[in-house]
This record gives C-alpha cells, sequence and structure tokens, in this order.
C-alpha cells in the first residue's frame, strides 16, 4: 500500500518542534514548508544538491592541511618570529598541561569539520553506488552542530587584537587558505540539511489515508520521521524504521538527561569564572586573568570592540543560556502558562549562540602559540580554561535534549480547556 504513493501526493508529517500533525504538499524546488503553529521548518528544498555540497567538501579537505598547519599569524619578538597555527596552538596546549583543554579545542576546530567534510564526501559516493547510508546520514546529524570554524575565524581576529600591544603582528599568506576553508565550511554548513538528505535517501510514505482515528503517527526525532508501525527489535523494543534509533525515552527521561547537563555545566561554570583562564608573564611575574578581569583588561586598553565580543562570548551568553533553560525546565515542571512564541523564540536563541561561546577557548589556544615560553613575555592557560569548555560543552548537550514538545504540551492541554 504504501510503495504505491508518487510523489505528487500529499504526506503526512509531524512538526518535530510542537508535535502538530500536518498534511504536507508535495514541494518544488526553493520552496519551504513551515509549520503554521510554531513556525518551524517541516521541509526546505532551498538547498544545494549533494553533489555541489560533495565539490565544496573536497575542497575543504583539500585547503584544510594548509589552513591547520601553516601559521595564521606570527609575531616579531626580540627580533625572532613566532608563527600560529590552529595545530600548533592545540598541540602547545597538549603539550604544556592542558591535555584536556587541548582536547576540547581539537574537537571543535580540526576534528570536526574533518569528519564534516569526510561525511558529506561519502554520502555521495553512498549516492552513486546506490547505497542507504544510515550511518553516515546519522553520523552527519550528530556532528554538524560541532563543527565551529567560523567561531575560531572571529578567535583569530580577537586574538590579533590581543596580541597587538605586546608585539608587531602580521597576518601570513596562508591565513587565506584558513579563511577560504572558514568560509566554505560555513557555506557548506547552512546549504547541508540533514532531514532532507534522510528524505532523499528514505523518501517518507506516510499517506493521510494510512491515519487511523484510534491510532496517531509515532515520530522520530532523530531523522524527523512520522510513521504508523515502528520497528521492534530482537529483545523487543521499539525502534524508528527509518533510522533504527530507540524511540523508548519518555519526557521525564528527556527532562532528566536535560537536568543533569545542565547542573553539570552550572558546576563548571563557578571554577571556570573564579581561577584565572590565563597567565601573562613579564619579566618572570606572572599575572592570573580571570574571565571578568580579562574584559576589564581590554577596556582599560580602549580596544572596547573586542571588550564587547569577548564579554558577549564568554560571559553574557553562557550565564543567559543557563538562565534561559532554567527558566524553560521550570515552566514544564510546574506548568507555568506563559506566552508559548516567546518561549519558542528564547529556545531558537539558546540554540543559535550556543557555539559562539567557545571563542574565548580558540583565542587561548591561538595566544599560547604566538607567546612562546621562555621569552621575556610569556604566555599560558589557566585551569579555568578546561572548566569553561566543559561548561559550554555541557550546556550544548542539555540544550540538544530539552524537547520543545514538552512545552507545547502544557499550551495544548491549557487551550483544550
Ligand atoms: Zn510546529
Ligand atoms: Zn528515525
Amino acid at each position: 500500500m504504501q510503495e504505491t504513493l508518487t510523489a505528487q501526493e500529499n504526506t503526512v508529517a509531524r512538526c518535530g518542534d510542537c508535535n502538530a500533525l500536518l498534511s504536507l504538499p508535495p514541494l518544488k524546488k526553493g520552496e519551504l514548508a513551515q509549520c503554521p503553529r510554531c513556525h518551524g521548518v517541516l521541509r526546505n528544498k532551498d538547498r544545494w544538491s549533494l553533489k555541489r555540497c560533495s565539490i565544496i567538501a573536497f575542497s575543504i579537505l583539500l585547503l584544510i592541511p594548509f589552513a591547520l598547519n601553516y601559521p595564521l599569524l606570527s609575531v616579531e619578538l626580540l627580533g625572532t618570529k613566532i608563527d600560529a597555527s590552529v595545530w600548533g596552538g592545540v598541540w602547545k596546549m597538549a603539550t604544556e598541561g592542558y591535555p584536556y583543554t587541548a582536547f576540547l579545542v581539537f574537537i571543535c576546530a580540526i576534528f570536526m569539520p574533518i569528519s564534516f567534510a569526510v561525511l558529506v564526501i561519502l554520502l555521495q559516493f553512498a549516492r552513486l553506488l546506490n547505497k542507504k547510508p544510515r550511518n553516515l546520514l546519522l553520523a552527519l546529524g550528530y556532528i554538524k552542530p560541532w563543527v565551529m570554524f567560523d567561531v575560531y575565524l572571529v578567535a583569530l581576529g580577537v586574538s590579533a587584537f590581543k596580541v597587538r600591544d605586546y608585539a608587531a603582528i602580521s597576518i601570513d599568506i596562508y591565513a587565506i587558505a584558513f579563511i577560504l576553508t572558514a568560509i566554505l565550511t560555513t557555506l557548506l554548513f547552512i546549504k547541508i540539511n540533514p532531514n532532507e538528505l534522510w528524505n532523499d535517501f528514505y523518501p517518507q510514505h506516510t499517506h493521510p489515508s494510512n491515519i487511523s482515528a484510534t491510532h496517531s503517527p509515532h515520530f522520530c526525532p532523530n531523522c524527523r520521521y512520522t510513521f504508523m508501525q515502528p520497528m521492534r527489535d530482537l529483545k523487543l523494543r521499539t525502534r524508528c524504521p527509518r533510522c533504527h534509533s530507540l524511540l523508548n525515552k519518555t519526557p521525564a527521561m528527556t527532562l532528566q538527561q536535560t537536568w543533569a547537563a545542565l547542573i553539570a555545566g552550572i558546576i563548571m561554570l563557578f571554577p571556570a569564572n573564579i581561577f584565572p583562564i590565563s597567565y601573562t608573564y613579564m619579566n618572570n611575574i606572572g599575572n592570573g586573568d580571570t574571565l571578568f578581569s580579562g574584559v576589564i583588561t581590554f577596556i582599560g586598553m580602549g580596544s572596547y570592540f573586542v571588550a564587547f565580543i569577548v564579554f558577549v562570548a564568554s560571559i553574557f551568553v553562557p550565564i543567559s543560556k543557563i538562565i534561559i533553560m532554567l527558566y524553560l525546565l521550570c515552566c514544564i515542571h510546574f506548568n507555568w502558562r506563559h506566552s508559548i512564541k516567546w518561549q519558542m523564540r528564547l529556545l531558537h536563541i539558546v540554540h543559535f549562540v550556543g557555539r559562539w561561546s567557545m571563542l574565548d577557548l580558540f583565542v587561548l589556544a591561538l595566544m599560547m602559540s604566538l607567546v612562546t615560553r621562555g621569552q621575556i613575555i610569556n604566555f599560558s592557560v589557566g585551569p579555568a580554561a578546561f572548566y569553561f569548555g566543559a561548561a559550554v560543552f555541557l550546556t550544548m548537550i542539555a540544550t540538544s535534549f530539552f524537547d520543545s514538545r514538552l512545552l507545547w504540551n502544557i499550551y495544548d492541554r491549557q487551550q483544550a480547556k
């Protein structure tokens, strides 16, 4: 029955944001289907073909060795030229006593962008070979939020400003490779849509006539598939028939996971703000800077714009993110009936800004390779850096666990009264 559907017919889709059940007409190229209730995007045909994306991914892979390995910035310190590269910064952090902090930077600035490009190319191969790339598609969905090359690009600018006062700074020719890679990665990030790729490889086949009055369709949040019959595995657990991920998560479990990640993030934020995040040594006298005093230093130097960027990225965003998440979780727990439009807007903001908090850590990695040990001026990462990175990671995980449909459940109950 399901296989006889043609592309011209409507399909049934649940909105992943608000759980509304909708009938979707087939879309033409360039069209976008929005949920009439929460305005979440259901389908998006405004995107590049996988072929074009894979060409971009291939160019990224060609450029990335130059972007990561070759110097981006160099400074003249006491007649010696010191270079800073992405890889050099991570390596220096790892070998000088901060392996965990280095690992966080490595994941976001090196590992994830490369894996992202490789996955896109592998998906194109799967298309050419007519394979069903279930695991590749799942991996793409997991990796995408952690690709942070654009954040690194801004970090490069901030570090240039920071070092400017100690030494003459010059931007190397290889920085062009880095900037190009950053632009291409950002383009690929915007133009590739894992949900649409799922629909390309595994078209959605739930027809409005298949829906019975007694059973409402299931929805898989991983691949955004709306279906009638879940699959059962050997242990009789319910799984999504398209991506095979487990569907046994109850709202209570989702809430618990969100709380656990969020509380861990809040705990990490205390040492992140109390301990020094960086040390600057001048003539062997160490001077520790906390996140906050770092901003004050910039203001003292008259670099108001950089002070503003650093303040927003490393103090304002992490703290307001946690306050918003606490507020949304309380809304669910205590059935607060506030404007759903406002709550959804807050959630979108939290999703969007999350990555930018890594900025400070990238700046530290670059600074570390620029201002080397053993000189008159010396720069080192402080113990707060790891806690800060962990706080950013944990709050990002908390927002990814958060299920906005729980907010809409409250709204639905309120409307039903
Ligand atoms: Zn919706
Ligand atoms: Zn699925």
